[in-house]
């Protein structure tokens, strides 16, 4: 048996086999870059008009001066040209600053009459006042995206701002998710008294989903020889398999044996855990990784996001944060194992606090519903006191 932290460092000393692709910018939300974006002009390209108004020499204005209004600038035109520091231009926010002039005085800051601009009396203007300048938010060649960074709409803004059309991304492993159980039947079937609906599967394959990574889907019976041809069979045509059930102790979870017999390290069998204790998680010389979780839903969901939802992000060089929440009520926990609380999280005054929530055990994955995450309660204690923070494990949105 391992520790959660061994477990953990294990599964990352095995980085998954993650490939850059090109994907159109469209594609390219909350995927991984596998390029840096450098900005291929100035941002903002030219000196950006920031407000409508009137474009003026700083250095010629003084309290109560009036400005001849020489012409009127739109934005996307060449610009005009400030003859003299007693005219100003009419010009339009995301117009080039017109040459000659420093400064954008606000329509509101005055009044016009047809011919002439007059500034209130009691206003100043400062250089580049209302200009967003040129080069002011990167520079030509600067990288404005580093490797790693996970793409959100900012991002895709950035991306089409510098003309990247499409991008490098890291591409996901071949990957399968495979349930085994007798008592196992497809979700749109009717199961018989004894009989139970997959469930772990389809959550999986939704988890999967939030980061963009595919998987095919595959059930197989609790049979030995079955198991192995299969197995052997998606070993060849998959880099990761994430199988969930037949890991534990029972006389058919025949999965540690056989995969052992496909030439799959075993790298730990068993993790000082509460849920998910059985995890094994193994790989064989040519790459293949194979993360076997217990069957139960719970234990199945945890696993996922402590050790596999990290490991592909890490692979793809993403830094994964950790955040803490204080615990709102003592907890006792006796077993010397890492015992991953069921909380759901409230907010008071911008702080987290996990309010535990009590289900039925590995099996009630009914209670996932009412709990945003799980907190990670360190083996070496059993009392856990109100207050006190701990590690969250988050797999849904707070809001
Ligand atoms: P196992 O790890 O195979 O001993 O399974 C532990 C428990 O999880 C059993 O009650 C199984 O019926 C249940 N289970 C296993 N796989 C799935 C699955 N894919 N969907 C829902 N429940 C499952
Ligand atoms: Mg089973």
């Amino acid at each position: 048996m391992v520790s959660v932290q061994q477990a953990e460092e294990i599964i990352q000393s095995v980085p998954a086999a993650v490939h850059p692709e090109t994907v159109p910018l469209q594609q390219a939300i909350n995927r991984v870059l596998a390029e840096e974006v450098t900005a291929d002009r100035d941002l903002p390209p030219f000196n950006r008009v920031a407000m409508d108004g009137y474009a003026v020499d700083s250095r010629g204005f003084s309290p109560g001066k009036s400005y001849t209004i020489a012409g009127v600038q739109a934005a996307g035109t060449e610009p005009l040209l400030l003859a003299h520091s007693d005219t100003c231009i009419e010009i339009m926010t995301g117009a080039v600053l017109s040459g000659g002039a420093d400064a954008v005085i606000p329509y509101e800051w005055g009044i016009a009459d047809g011919t002439t601009f007059t500034p209130h009396p009691h206003i100043t203007v400062t250089p580049w006042m209302n200009v967003h300048r040129k080069g002011a938010d990167a520079r030509q060649g600067e990288t404005v995206l580093a490797i790693g960074t996970v793409i959100s709409p900012a991002e895709v803004a950035v991306m089409a701002s510098v003309g990247k059309a499409s991008v490098n991304v890291y591409g996901f492993p071949a990957t399968a998710l495979v349930s085994t159980g007798n008592e196992l039947v497809p979700v749109q079937t009717r199961p018989l008294a004894h009989q139970i609906r997959q469930s772990n599967t389809p959550a999986l394959q939704a988890a999967l989903a939030t980061l963009g990574w595919k998987a095919d889907l595959f059930h197989f019976k609790d049979d030995d020889n079955l198991l192995y041809t299969s197995l052997n069979d998606l070993l060849a045509r998959y880099d990761v398999l994430i199988l969930s059930g037949g890991v534990s102790k029972g006389k058919f979870d025949y999965l540690p044996q056989i995969l052992e017999k496909l030439k799959v390290k075993k790298l730990f069998h068993s993790v000082a855990q509460k849920p998910g204790k059985p995890f094994w998680f193994g790989c064989r010389p040519d790459g293949k990784v194979v993360f076997a979780l217990p069957g139960n839903p719970v234990s199945a969901h945890l696993c996922f996001y402590r050790y596999i939802r990290p490991w592909i992000l890490r692979s793809m060089r993403v830094t994964v944060p950790m955040v803490q929440a204080r615990l709102a009520s003592e907890v006792h926990f006796e077993l010397p194992l890492t015992y991953f609380l069921q909380v759901e999280i409230r907010t008071e005054q911008g702080m987290l606090w996990a309010v535990p929530v009590a289900g039925h055990g590995s099996g009630d994955f009914i209670n996932l519903k009412n709990v945003h995450g799980f907190l990670e309660l360190p083996a070496n204690q059993n009392e856990f006191k109100s207050g006190e923070a701990y590690a969250f494990i988050p797999f849904r949105t707070l809001f």
